[in-house]
């Protein structure tokens, strides 16, 4: 049975849980389409920029330089915003009169409207995801008689894999050591730019530096590393926990390790 939606203290928003339902519809047929993709602020993941560059077959350096914006966040971490185009309405570079041209890769931001995650620290840690739904006056798509179990909604969505690769993500962006003081060092800001958002870059650093001559990474995960953004992804977190917060998540060649500490004089 459908639970019904809790109110929260303030009674004005209503939050959903998991086996609540709520109404929505969006078609082509509804004199509001597409015009929510347009004059918007799109705060884009690494997951996102991953997927985006791989639909249009571009390099992320391309696909950043030709689609986003970079600013400099509170903790001093980049932040990578989706740049509206320049016409009259700012309308995003992927909305055509047929809708999204990047649909199967859209954004996470896109694919969550219209619902707004309302998860606190405490509902995190308990595994628990609450959302409530936007309250957009233009949007159509609200007042649909046709309704949706939150659950189904967010699988179909195919929202699962975004919250798991923001999980990776916010291992550096929330850590309470980097959360402490922001981060001024314009190398540091570069390098978690790269790994995260800047992939095919951090790619042709793994493979052309001398990273590999430093580090102990298995022959079949380099092969993979190769190809697959994913996995690719997946490491460049690793080497932020390893640099960024002293993790030992990576292994160092025992001769690198044995020349550095002949280099510091230490046994
Ligand atoms: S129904 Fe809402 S989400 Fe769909 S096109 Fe209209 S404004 Fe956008
Ligand atoms: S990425 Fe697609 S869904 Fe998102 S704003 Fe642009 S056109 Fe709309």
């Amino acid at each position: 049975m459908t639970k019904p939606a809790a109110k929260t203290q303030n009674k004005r928003l209503t939050v959903l849980g998991p086996q609540d339902e709520f109404p929505f519809e969006c078609h082509a047929g509804l004199p509001c389409f597409t015009r929510c993709c347009r004059d918007i602020t799109i705060f884009l993941t690494p997951y996102d920029v991953l997927r985006m560059k791989n639909a249009l077959h571009r390099s992320s350096g391309e696909f950043l330089s030709a689609y986003t914006v970079t600013m400099i966040g509170d903790n001093g971490l980049p932040i990578v915003v989706l740049k509206m185009g320049e016409d009259e309405e700012k309308s995003c570079p992927f909305v055509t009169n047929r809708g999204c041209s990047i649909y199967s890769d859209r954004p996470w931001a896109c694919r969550i409207y219209p619902l707004k995650p309302e998860t606190t620290k405490i509902t995190e840690k308990a595994g628990k995801s609450y959302y409530s739904v936007m309250d957009v006056p233009f949007c159509g798509g609200l007042r649909s008689e046709k309704v949706h179990g939150l659950s189904a909604w967010i699988e179909q969505q195919g929202i699962p894999v975004y919250h798991e690769m923001e999980a990776l993500f916010k291992k550096i962006t929330t850590n309470e050591r980097l959360s402490q003081e922001k981060i001024t060092n314009k190398k540091i800001q570069e390098m978690v730019y790269m790994a995260c958002y800047d992939l095919d870059r951090f790619r042709r650093f793994v493979m052309e530096s001398t990273f590999l001559e430093r580090f102990e990474v298995e022959p079949e995960a380099v092969e993979r590393l190769k190809t697959d953004d994913t996995a690719l992804y997946r490491f460049a977190i690793q080497w932020l926990e390893y640099g960024l917060l002293a993790q030992h998540v990576l292994k160092v060649r025992p001769s690198v390790m044995a020349a550095k500490k002949q280099e510091l004089g230490v046994e």
